[in-house]
């Protein structure tokens, strides 16, 4: 049993509210992963967990126990952090080995069968010897995980590990993680602030903003069905389009009546809140030119102000009024900055959220 569960979780700095009433509850052996912005409470609220930093109130559990006030080493937690702090005067295996030392009483036998296990693991059993500077980053991140592996912990904590990673080494690192998580099975909670990384690894992800929670879903759920404004914008690259728009219900559908363009959206009547303004939002890839426009509905016109070639795909940006949409088109399309198009939004794709940035449709 080694689940956390944090219930009006707190923590200030004296006027700093870092993290704000926070409840969050993790699976047993579950890998959840927190995301937000910087300064947004996600190494405040691993810090917590870990013992590092006091509880101003509220409660935490780890494996049904309340550890508030638990040392950290009573708590069976392991952290890997940013910067790896290593001992650079240590070799891996030495620094692997204090992890243990200082929360155990194994022999010396078991203790070197374990960093021999977790190099095994980690793929860095040559490594062993050398200190961090004759390391590069991407092994010096294997041995501090390796230290953390050693002490067989409960619960894995992982702030940033891979930020100081060139982006080739991250993505290779992040498949290795998921590799680890299988194979060491701990409850891990995995900080950062970068959103492919959080949806790439996460079972389930928690998005921070401002101290607290907007949103903890599976990534597919979290990407399409975004509960508040700000995770819509969050979550996703280029970020989800987001227009201010009116809102005129009628009976089963509302129409949603920008300066450029006006769209009916259809599945109104499950929605309660009926306010008569609010945020249209559609991703750039739930946008698409319209060749044919005596075949389509609910079409408007936009003119191409920018165009970026993402390899994949081609990124338009487009003024309609006031305001700019990004729409994904087809890669090596011919369109040129200055042609007018005629765009169409997905109609299951549509977000509508109220001024106070909460969903009301979707
Ligand atoms: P980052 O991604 O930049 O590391 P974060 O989401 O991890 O940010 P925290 O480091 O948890 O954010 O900080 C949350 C808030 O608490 C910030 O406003 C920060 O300035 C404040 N804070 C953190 N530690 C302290 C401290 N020891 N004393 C005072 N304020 C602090």
């Amino acid at each position: 049993m080694s689940d956390i569960t944090m219930t009006g979780l707190t923590k200030r700095f004296d006027d700093v509210t870092a993290v704000d009433n926070i409840d969050l509850e993790t699976h047993d052996g579950e890998f959840l992963a927190l995301v937000g912005p910087s300064g947004c409470g996600k190494s405040t609220t691993l810090r917590m967990i870990a013992g590092l930093e006091s509880i101003t109130s509220g409660e935490l559990k780890i494996g049904g126990q309340v550890v508030n006030d638990l040392e950290p080493k009573a708590r069976n937690v392991a952290m890997v952090f940013q910067n790896y702090a290593l001992y650079p005067h240590m070799t891996g295996s030495q620094n692997m080995k204090f992890g243990m030392k200082s929360v155990s009483d194994y022999t010396d036998e078991e203790i070197d069968q374990r960093v021999q296990d977790a190099a095994d693991i980690l793929d860095i059993p040559d490594l062993l010897d050398r200190k961090p500077a004759e390391l590069s980053g991407g092994e010096r991140q294997r041995v501090a995980i390796g230290r953390a592996i050693v002490r067989e912990p409960d619960v894995f904590l992982l702030d940033e590990p891979l930020s100081n990673l060139d982006a080739k080494l991250r993505v290779q690192m992040r498949a290795e993680l998921l590799q680890i998580h299988r194979e060491i099975d701990a409850t891990t909670l995995y900080v950062t602030h970068d959103q492919t990384e959080a949806m790439t690894l996460g079972d389930r992800v928690a998005v921070l903003n401002d101290g607290h929670i907007e949103q903890v879903d599976p990534p597919q759920a979290l990407y399409d069905y975004p509960s508040t404004r700000f995770v819509a914008e969050f979550i996703g690259s280029p970020a989800m389009n987001t227009l201010p728009v009116s809102l005129q219900w009628e009976g089963h559908a509302v129409d949603a009546v920008h300066d450029s363009f006006e769209l009916s959206l259809p599945r109104a009547e499950t929605f309660d809140a009926r306010p008569d303004s609010g945020i249209f939002g559609a991703r750039p890839e739930d946008i698409s030119l319209v060749r044919n426009v005596e075949e389509a509905t609910q079409t408007f016109e936009a003119e191409v102000t920018v165009t970026e070639p993402l390899g994949e795909s081609l990124l338009l940006h487009c003024s309609v009024g006031d305001d700019e949409l990004r729409v994904k088109a087809e890669a090596r399309s011919t369109i040129e900055v200055g042609d007018v198009v005629e765009l169409t939004v997905d109609e299951d794709r549509f977000h509508v959220f109220d001024s106070a940035g909460e969903a009301i449709y979707h």
